[in-house]
């Protein structure tokens, strides 16, 4: 049997292990340390040093954070996009808030802004508190941020993106990340960087750093012995995890380039196969980190649905995932409201993510172009 082609796989840039001796050597082993100031630095230069950076446990504890200094409580509620991955939404329910969905529009993917307006409106006219809303860039691509902050801040309602997936991305040449009152980074295993598991809450400001650290250490309060006036959290990024953050930000920039090729390679592919849609930016706003290439088949062409594509590459050893399955056709959340028609729902029905790592060979791309070809052009 051939090697596995993976979705996505860690890519390590060589670096990673020097930084953790580092912090062996010093016995820095622990939820602190040069490391993580280091990583954090690193971060808050590549996001163009107008943001502060707080390394956390995972993008979903970032994403809980966010949702705290939002003032999110019992009874209210967030508006998240519908069609993302469930760490998007489960921190909403930690805090016995409600998730409101809405869904995506065609050219991104991601929040329609129609449909974001009319949720807002009547959510209010419902007489709910809606504390802040979630914003995605799937699979790396911007979201129509100008649309959405717009509508926003009409509103005064923050806007906390989930950029887990877009580190390097940009709209208009501003970083996905920076956008919101929060931005929310990860780093589990199978993204474009990874600390083997990790996240970072991008803040606009050093109070909201502050606080974030404060959140994620417990809480403590200033004084000798242990005292607290606040709940806290355990949320903080070993200095371990932060070694292997600062050798993965040293190759970042070629991981996005390779990200980008696999985009380029998949479009070759596809020019010449009919009835096959790219998850493509719409127009030069838009520039995505291609964290995975995703495509949707058009049923009246495709004679093969995208689950029968998947079962079949998996049978050449090539990983493919299904989109993600919108949120509110997910049993946990049945009851939350849901704003739009069925836009994410086709997606999901019609779309297949490709194998999309930084580190598949060009034997690789061969197997997966004639596998592809095998099943798609007859
Ligand atoms: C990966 C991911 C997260 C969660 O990040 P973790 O670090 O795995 O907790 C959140 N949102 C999206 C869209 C993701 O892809």
């Amino acid at each position: 049997m051939n090697n596995k082609i993976w979705l996505s796989s860690p890519h390590m840039g060589g670096n990673e292990l020097n930084y953790i001796n580092e912090a062996f050597e010093a016995n820095w082993v622990a939820p602190l340390g040069p490391n993580v100031d280091g990583f954090e630095n690193d971060l808050k230069v590549f996001l163009n040093n107008d943001v502060e950076v707080a390394a956390l446990s995972s993008g979903t504890a970032a994403l809980h954070l966010a949702l705290i200094q939002c003032d999110v409580k019992f009874g209210d509620e967030v508006i998240c996009q519908s069609l993302t991955f469930s760490a998007s939404a489960n921190p909403i329910a930690y805090l016995g808030a409600t998730p409101v969905f809405v869904d995506s529009e065609f050219e991104t993917w991601n929040m329609c802004p129609e449909a974001l307006e009319t949720a807002i409106l009547e959510r209010l006219k419902l007489g709910k508190r809606v504390k802040a809303i979630i914003v995605v860039h799937l699979y790396g691509m911007p979201a129509k941020m100008d649309e959405l902050c717009s509508i926003a801040s009409k509103y005064n309602i923050p806007v906390i993106e989930d950029a887990a997936e877009a580190l390097g991305s940009n709209y208009k040449g501003k970083l996905c990340g920076t956008f919101g009152r929060f931005g929310v980074l990860s780093f589990n295993g199978n993204k474009i960087i990874t600390t083997s598991g990790g996240g970072a809450l991008v803040c606009t400001n050093q109070l909201d750093k502050n606080k974030t650290i404060f959140l994620s250490t417990q809480a403590r309060d200033e004084a000798p012995h242990y005292q607290h006036s606040e709940i806290g959290y355990n949320y903080r990024m070993s200095n371990v995890s932060a070694g292997i953050g600062r050798g993965q930000m040293e190759v970042l920039v070629n991981r996005i380039d390779s990200r980008r090729e696999m985009f380029q390679f998949y479009s070759r592919i596809f020019s010449k196969i009919e009835g096959v849609n790219l998850h493509a930016a719409p127009n030069a706003d838009f520039y995505s980190n291609h964290w995975l290439t995703a495509i949707t088949l058009n049923p009246e062409i495709c004679k093969i649905s995208p689950e029968k594509l998947r079962l079949y590459l998996a049978s050449k050893n090539i990983e493919c995932r299904p989109i993600w399955k919108p949120m509110h056709l997910q049993p946990v959340f049945a009851t939350s409201p849901y704003y739009g028609t069925n836009n994410s729902e086709d997606l999901f029905n019609t779309g297949l993510c490709l194998p999309s790592g930084s580190n598949l060979t060009d034997s690789d791309r061969n197997r997966i172009e004639e596998a592809l070809f095998e099943v798609l052009s007859k």
